[in-house]
C-alpha cells in the first residue's frame, strides 16, 4: 500500500501513542483519544485508520493490538531493515552508536568513510573504506543509506549510492540532492527546525 508522506508521519505518531496506551493496560481506544494525544482531529484519525483498512466500532472503539499489527506491516516494522551510514564524523558516529533504532526494526549494519583513521572493520558496527561501499550494498542488498558527509562530497556519493542500488537516502548534508525519481530522499535540516522553533517561541511570548 502506498500512502502519502504526511500520512506516514501521522501513522508513526499514532503508533507511539498506541504503544503508550498499551503499556498502560488499555485494550481499546477511541479515535478522539488518539486524536487528542497526537494533535490530529478525530475525523482525520478515523480517515487514516479506514485508509489502512482498520475498522472500529462506535461503542467499543478500536482494538489497540489490531491497530499496532496493521501499522507494523505498513511501516515495514515486521522486518529488520539494514541501513548504512556514509561519513562517520560527528553525526555519523553518533547515529552508529545510538542503540535505540533496533527496537524500531532498523539496524545500522556498517559505516563507510574516506578517512583511513575512521576505518575499523572489527568494531561492533564495522566502518569500511568508501571503496568497499558498492560491493557491500550489492552483497547485503542494502536499500537505505544515511548520508552524513560534507556538502562538497554529498552529490557524488549520492550518485554512487543510487548506482549501487540504494533507493532511500536520509541526507544530513545541506544540499538538495539530485537523484532519479525512484529514489526517495529525506533531508534533515536542523537549522530550519530551529528557526521555526525560534519564530514560534517569539510569537508565544507576545501573546
Ligand atoms: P564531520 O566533518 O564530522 O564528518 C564528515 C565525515 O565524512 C568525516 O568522517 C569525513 O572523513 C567523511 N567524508 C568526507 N568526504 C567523504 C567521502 N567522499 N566519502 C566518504 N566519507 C567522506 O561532519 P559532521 O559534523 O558529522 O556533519 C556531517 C554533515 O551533516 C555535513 O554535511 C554537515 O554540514 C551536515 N550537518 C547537518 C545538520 C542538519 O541539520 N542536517 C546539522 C549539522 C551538520
Amino acid at each position: 500500500m502506498v500512502v502519502c508522506k504526511k500520512c506516514v508521519s501521522r501513522l508513526s505518531r499514532y503508533r507511539k501513542v498506541l504503544l503508550r496506551f498499551k503499556d498502560l493496560g488499555f485494550v481499546k481506544v477511541f479515535s478522539d483519544t488518539v486524536g487528542d494525544a497526537t494533535g490530529v482531529s478525530s475525523a482525520q484519525v478515523r480517515k487514516d485508520f479506514s485508509l489502512f483498512g482498520i475498522a472500529g466500532n462506535k461503542r467499543g472503539g478500536y482494538n489497540i493490538d489490531t491497530l499496532l499489527d496493521k501499522m507494523q506491516i505498513i511501516l515495514g516494522k515486521d522486518q529488520v531493515h539494514g541501513v548504512i551510514v556514509i561519513g562517520v564524523g560527528n553525526i555519523g558516529r553518533a547515529l552508529i552508536q545510538y542503540k535505540g533504532f533496533e527496537k524500531e526494526g532498523i539496524a545500522i549494519v556498517a559505516g563507510f568513510d574516506i578517512n583511513p583513521a575512521k576505518i575499523n572493520p572489527k568494531a561492533q558496527v564495522p566502518v569500511f573504506s568508501i571503496k568497499n561501499m558498492k560491493a557491500f550494498i550489492k552483497n547485503k542488498q542494502i536499500e537505505i543509506a544515511i548520508l552524513s558527509v560534507p556538502e562538497r562530497a554529498a552529490q557524488e556519493i549520492c550518485h554512487k549510492l543510487v548506482d549501487a542500488g540504494i533507493v532511500g537516502i536520509l541526507n544530513f548534508a545541506p544540499i538538495r540532492l539530485q537523484a532519479p525519481e525512484h529514489v526517495e530522499i529525506n533531508t534533515v535540516n536542523l537549522q530550519v527546525e530551529l528557526e521555526n522553533l525560534i519564530y514560534f517561541t517569539k510569537i508565544m511570548k507576545k501573546k
